[in-house]
C-alpha cells in the first residue's frame, strides 16, 4: 500500500514507513492510500469467532501485504493491541461499541498504540529513511495528547511533544498530559486547540526544522494513526453480521473526523454498511456541509463534549478525496454532496448531550460519557427517522465517563466509578510548561530540548 498527497492525487507515491514519520505530506496535504484494497472476501470472511487481534492480523496483512508477511502481521497486531473493543447493548437497535478498554480510557489508544508499534518496527527495520531518533510533535483538545503519551512512554529514541490548550482541558485530562515525564514533554499554550493545531501545521511547514528534530505527527492526520481505527469496524462487523437486522449503522462522535474517516475507509476497502451518522456538538461545520454544500470553517466553541470542539477538522481533507476527488480544495458541493449518499451529520448542543446522559441512565442504569451522549442522541433521532428501516445502529463510545467527573455530576447528580489505570495519575504530580500561542514560541521549546 503506497500513500499519496490529498492535494496531489498525482504526485510521488510514499511507502507506508515515509508516510508513517513524516505525518504531513511536503506540500500540506495528508497522506492516503493511492489504491482501493478490495477486501470484500476478507472482511466477509471474518465471524463471531474471530478475536479484535485475528480481525486487526487480518486486516494489517490485507492492506501491508506487500510489506509484512502473516507471521509479520500478526506480530504487529499483538504488540499493538492488548485490550480489545466490547459490544453491549443500550436500547432496542442500539449498541455500543466501547473503546475506552486501553490506557487512556478512550478510542485513540488503538491509533496510538499501532502508530508507536509500527514506528518502532520501521525504526528497528531501518525504513524509517536517515533518521535514527524521532521527535513527535502533537496537539491534543484532551484525549489525543493521552493516548499518545501512554503509547509512547519509555520507548526509546522517540519523545513526544504534546501541545494542549491551558485551562480547556478537565483536570483528569490534564493530569494524564503531564505526569509520564521521561520522553513525554507538556506545553500548556496559552489559546485554543485550533491555536495548538495551527502551531504544529506551522513547525511541520518550516522544512529547516522539521528535518533538524525529525518532526513526527501522531495526530490523527497520521495514517498510522487512522488505519487502525478501521479495525474495531470489521471487529463489530463481523460480531453482528449474523443478526438480524436488515441494516447495519455506525455513529460516530466527531471532531476532527479521523475516527469517522477510518469508518468510511473500511466501507470502500469492502466492508458491508448501510450508512454512517456522523454526530457533532455545536461544532457542527460538517453536518451544516452534509445540508448545505457550503463547508465554512470556523473558530471552536467550548462544549461538554470537549475533545470534539473543533473548528476546522482536519480531516475533512481526506472526506473530500474520497467523495470528489475532482473537487480539489472547492469549499462548496451541488447538492446532494457525495458525501450524503452515505454519511448524515447530527449537530448535538450541550443541553441535548447533559439530558441524554441524564435519560441514558434512568433508563439503562448506564452512564455514557458526553461524547458518547452526542452519539447516542444521534442514534436515537436516526432511528425514529423514516430512513430507519430494520436497522441496528452501532454508536461507537469513545472514552471512558470517568474521564468527566464534572460533567457527570453536572447532568446525573452522580460520579462514575473510577477505573484505577486512570486513579494513579491523579496522585502524581503535574509537570508542563507555559508557552505563548506562537510558532516562534514553540520553536524555541523544541531548539532548546532537542536541538
Ligand atoms: C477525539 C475524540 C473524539 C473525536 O474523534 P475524531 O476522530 O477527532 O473525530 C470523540 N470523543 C472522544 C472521547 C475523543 O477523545
Amino acid at each position: 500500500m503506497k500513500f499519496v498527497s490529498t492535494r496531489n492525487p498525482d504526485g510521488p507515491a510514499v511507502s507506508f514507513g515515509e508516510a508513517l514519520f513524516r505525518g504531513i505530506a511536503p506540500d500540506g496535504g495528508l497522506y492516503h492510500p493511492v489504491d482501493v484494497p478490495d477486501l470484500r472476501a476478507l472482511i466477509r470472511s471474518l465471524g463471531e469467532d474471530a478475536s479484535f487481534v485475528d480481525c486487526a492480523a487480518a486486516m494489517i496483512q490485507g492492506l501491508f501485504g506487500d510489506e509484512y508477511d502473516a507471521e509479520t502481521s500478526r506480530a504487529l497486531a499483538l504488540k499493538s493491541f492488548s485490550f480489545t473493543p466490547e459490544l453491549r447493548e443500550l436500547l432496542p437497535g442500539l449498541q455500543l461499541l466501547d473503546l475506552f478498554q486501553g490506557p487512556s480510557c478512550a478510542f485513540k489508544d488503538y491509533g496510538a498504540s499501532f502508530l508507536a508499534a509500527a514506528m518502532e518496527a520501521e525504526l528497528q527495520r531501518g525504513d524509517a529513511g536517515p533518521r535514527d531518533r524521532a521527535v513527535i510533535l502533537t496537539a491534543t483538545s484532551g484525549d489525543t495528547g493521552s493516548a499518545v503519551a501512554n503509547a509512547f512512554s519509555g520507548r526509546e529514541n522517540i519523545d513526544v511533544v504534546i501541545l494542549y490548550p491551558s485551562g480547556r482541558v478537565s483536570p483528569l485530562q490534564e493530569k494524564q498530559l503531564t505526569t509520564l515525564g521521561g520522553n513525554i514533554h507538556a506545553l500548556e499554550v496559552r489559546g485554543s486547540f485550533d491555536d495548538c493545531q495551527r502551531m504544529v501545521k506551522e513547525a511541520f511547514a518550516q522544512e529547516a526544522l522539521r528535518e533538524r528534530l525529525s518532526l513526527t505527527s501522531a495526530n490523527s492526520i497520521n495514517v498510522g494513526r487512522l488505519i487502525p481505527q478501521s479495525f474495531y469496524y470489521v471487529y463489530a462487523f463481523a460480531q453482528l453480521k449474523d443478526r438480524d437486522e436488515d441494516e447495519l449503522v455506525f455513529c460516530v462522535p466527531s471532531g476532527n473526523f479521523g475516527n469517522l474517516t477510518a469508518g468510511i475507509l473500511a466501507w470502500t476497502w469492502g466492508m458491508p454498511v448501510t450508512r454512517f451518522i456522523a454526530a457533532s456538538n455545536a461544532n457542527d461545520v460538517v453536518p451544516q456541509y452534509l445540508e448545505s454544500g457550503v463547508f465554512s470553517p470556523r473558530p471552536s466553541v467550548s462544549t461538554l463534549a470537549n475533545a470534539m470542539d473543533v473548528g476546522n477538522p482536519s480531516n475533512f481533507e481526506r472526506l473530500m478525496h474520497i467523495f470528489d476527488p475532482g473537487a480539489k480544495n472547492e469549499q462548496t458541493a451541488p447538492l446532494p454532496t457525495p458525501m450524503s449518499g452515505i454519511l448524515t451529520g447530527c449537530a448535538v448542543s450541550d443541553e441535548k448531550i447533559s439530558a441524554t446522559m441524564k435519560q441514558t441512565y434512568r433508563t439503562t442504569g448506564q452512564i455514557v460519557c458526553p461524547h458518547t451522549a452526542a452519539g447516542v442522541y444521534a442514534a436515537q433521532r436516526y432511528l425514529e427517522s423514516e430512513r430507519a428501516g430494520n436497522t441496528l445502529v452501532v454508536t461507537l463510545a469513545t472514552a471512558h465517563p470517568a474521564k468527566f467527573v464534572e460533567v457527570c455530576r453536572d447532568a446525573i447528580g452522580l460520579e462514575p466509578e473510577m477505573p484505577e489505570r486512570l486513579k494513579r495519575f491523579l496522585k502524581l504530580p503535574k509537570r508542563s510548561v507555559v508557552v505563548e500561542n506562537t510558532l516562534e514560541a514553540l520553536s524555541r521549546e523544541l531548539l532548546d530540548r532537542f536541538g
